[in-house]
């Protein structure tokens, strides 16, 4: 008889990338440390109670948001044009049920914008102003770009727009920024939010949130959207979500990959998140990292890059927070 694994357990992460001691100062590496550990504690107190995974990973992903320490909600990154869009998606591995925004704009929560297309639209994906619109027709909170503004992202889109020889937009309106966001590290033009978790019902559930890469143009696009790419969960397999060069993800089908190496291959969790990220995402020059758990309670991260902030917990087990390569 197989072994009886964690009754809950739930996984987070914070995006990945350009992420060394040297480069993160003390004070930040707290920062991040602190706030992944409140992250995970805050879905894990959802999957104590008897709470749904979707639930766990709706609430985790909504702190990361709001955190301006993290490229997504507030302190997502800029556009070109000085804009802020911004992508996310949501997956109930019990029902194969999903939903996704890209390029919002004035929701607050874009991961809430994506649990509502579920409940709400009889789609999965919505976009653009679209998506905005639906969000405030299902009483989701809006705000103005001022909100999302951080002096330390726009920063990064000077120093990006500078490479590219592009000119400066003007700053949004009524920009604030607070000290917190201040500590907020530029790990290389991107960064991603997401969560995994198991629930005591046995089902797992996937979630991603992103202002996607700096600088972009043209309405781009990344993975964290993408249904399959930077997010899939099915109890058949597990639950993953990505962070990283999403053109990369969304060509190999990364996250629905590691399900399918899972479900149709017979591979652990852990082989299958390591063979797609080490072997066919690196081998195809690609750089990200992914988090997931399957409904067994195994829970596994891989990523090729020299970060990834990171939490897991389960039921029995303890709180572990890694930030750098050689932490477990
Ligand atoms: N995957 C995100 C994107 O390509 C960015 C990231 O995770 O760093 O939009």
């Amino acid at each position: 008889m197989a072994e009886a694994g964690p009754r809950w357990a739930l996984v987070c992460h914070g995006g990945a990338g350009a992420i060394s001691r040297d480069r993160l100062r003390p004070e930040q590496e707290a920062a991040y440390r602190e706030a992944l550990t409140t992250v995970a504690n805050a879905g894990a107190a959802v999957l104590r109670a008897g709470g749904s995974s979707l639930d766990a990973v709706e609430a985790a992903i909504q702190l990361l948001e709001d955190d301006p320490l993290f490229n997504a909600g507030r302190g997502a990154v800029f556009t070109a044009e000085g804009r802020i869009e911004l992508d996310a998606s949501i997956m109930d591995g019990a029902t194969l049920a999903a939903g996704a925004v890209a390029g919002l704009s004035t929701t607050r929560h874009p991961i809430s914008a994506a649990r509502a297309v579920i409940d709400g639209s009889d789609h999965v994906l919505l976009g653009g102003e679209g998506a905005d619109a639906f969000a405030r027709s299902q009483g989701l909170e809006q705000a103005d770009p001022g909100f999302f503004f951080t002096e330390a992202r726009w920063k990064s889109l000077e120093r990006a727009l500078g490479k590219l020889g592009l000119p400066i937009p003007p700053k949004p309106l009524d920009a604030a920024s607070d000290a917190r966001a201040a500590l907020a590290h530029d790990e290389g033009k991107r960064g991603t939010v997401g969560c995994v978790a198991l629930d005591v019902h046995g089902n797992v559930a996937a979630g991603t949130s992103t202002g996607g890469t700096t600088a972009k143009r043209w309405g781009r696009v990344g993975d964290s959207p993408l249904i399959g790419a930077g997010t899939y969960a099915a109890n058949a397999a597990a639950a993953v979500s990505c962070t990283g060069a999403g053109e990369y993800f969304i060509r190999l089908g990364v996250a629905h990959r590691i399900c399918a190496l899972v479900e149709h291959g017979g591979l652990s969790l852990q082989r299958a998140v390591e063979r797609v990220v080490q072997q066919d995402l690196t081998a195809l020059g690609g750089e990200g990292g992914v988090i997931a758990v399957d409904p067994h309670g195994h829970m596994a991260w891989s990523f090729n890059t020299e970060g990834m902030y990171r939490a897991r917990i389960a039921d029995g087990e303890p709180l572990v927070v890694g930030i750098y390569e050689d932490e477990s």
